[in-house]
Order: C-alpha cells, then sequence, then structure tokens
C-alpha cells in the first residue's frame, strides 16, 4: 500500500513504498531539484569560461516528464500513442478550443475533422502524420494572429505541402476541401 495516499503500490523508494500517482510526484520533484542544480552548474561553468577563456563541459539537463495529455477536440487511440507526437497534438486540440471560443466555431470544427481523419487513416505513414499534424498545427495557431503578423508566404507553403500529400487520399482530400478555404482567408 502507498505510505502516502494508501493506494496499492507500485514501487518501493528508499523506505517508503509508493503508488503510480505519488511516483510520478516523486519523480517530478527529483527531477526539477536535479535541474535546478544542473543550472547553478551551468552558471558557473559559464562564469569559468568567461574568466580563463577554457571551455567548459555543461550538464545535459533531463526534460521533465510530460503531464498526462488531456485533449478536448481529438480522440488520440493508444495505437498512435509513441508514433504521433503527441505533445504537438495536444498544442493543436488547445488552438482549437481556442478558436472555438474566440467564435470561429466553423473553423474549429474543420480542422478538428481534418486532424481526426489524418489520424485515423491507414493511408498515410506515421512521418506523413507527423508532418502534418506540424503543419495544420502551424496553420491554426497562425489563423489566430492579426493579419499584419502572419506569415503569408510560408502560410502558403505549408497549405501546397498539406494539399501534397492528401491529394489522394480520398477522405482527407474532401476534408481539406472543406478546410482550405478557411484557411486561405486567413491569410
Ligand atoms: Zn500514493
Amino acid at each position: 500500500m502507498c505510505s502516502q495516499c494508501g493506494k496499492p503500490a507500485v514501487a518501493q523508494v528508499g523506505q517508503l513504498l509508493l503508488c503510480v500517482d505519488c511516483l510520478y510526484k516523486w519523480q517530478q520533484v527529483m527531477n526539477a531539484q536535479f535541474a535546478h542544480q544542473a543550472s547553478l552548474l551551468n552558471v558557473m561553468a559559464q562564469l569559468t569560461e568567461l574568466h580563463t577563456g577554457f571551455a567548459v563541459p555543461r550538464m545535459q539537463i533531463p526534460e521533465a516528464p510530460g503531464a498526462p495529455v488531456t485533449l478536448n477536440n481529438i480522440r488520440l487511440d493508444k495505437s498512435v500513442v509513441g508514433v504521433i507526437n503527441t505533445g504537438e497534438i495536444a498544442k493543436l486540440d488547445l488552438a482549437m478550443s481556442r478558436i472555438q471560443t474566440e467564435g470561429n466555431a466553423e473553423l474549429s470544427k474543420a480542422l478538428r475533422e481534418f486532424t481526426q481523419a489524418i489520424l485515423d487513416t491507414k493511408e498515410l505513414r506515421p512521418e506523413q502524420k507527423n508532418d502534418t499534424i506540424e503543419h495544420v498545427s502551424f496553420l491554426a495557431t497562425q489563423s489566430e494572429l492579426p493579419k499584419d503578423q502572419q506569415q503569408t508566404s510560408l502560410i502558403r507553403t505549408v497549405m501546397g505541402a498539406v494539399e501534397r500529400t492528401v491529394t489522394n487520399v480520398g477522405a482527407l482530400a474532401s476534408l481539406w476541401q472543406v478546410l482550405a478555404p478557411m484557411l486561405e482567408h486567413i491569410a
């Protein structure tokens, strides 16, 4: 039993038995402590370099374990987790929610349907899916910017890349026909 909360324990840390949740929290605390110490050492390394002119190796600071991803618009099948870039999906999912809140329900819906079809199709390779998700995420983010801050030529290039990927994939091509005109309006 977890020594902290009484749920079933999955691991022992020193004398303590911990459940999954408490183990996750403990790892985050350890990670943060290590990252903090490593960043202090790196600052010292930098100062030493400045004073001596000799290169000093830096500590590699580990990435914190990702928080469990919560998605409100997109369904992520377990089979694609580990294959698909879930960070980018989470970013895109958030953008959809914001676009919806900002009052463009139509664009939010078209983004959602296209993205879901990209994830679900068996006709694209994982790297094509990842590229396209990244592209759609870029387009969604650009659509939220005022016109004079949008990267117009990049938007066109990215749209061209998406178009080429999906043009021969039946269901995707027709969903893109719905989404593309809305995105053209942003540029
Ligand atoms: Zn616990």
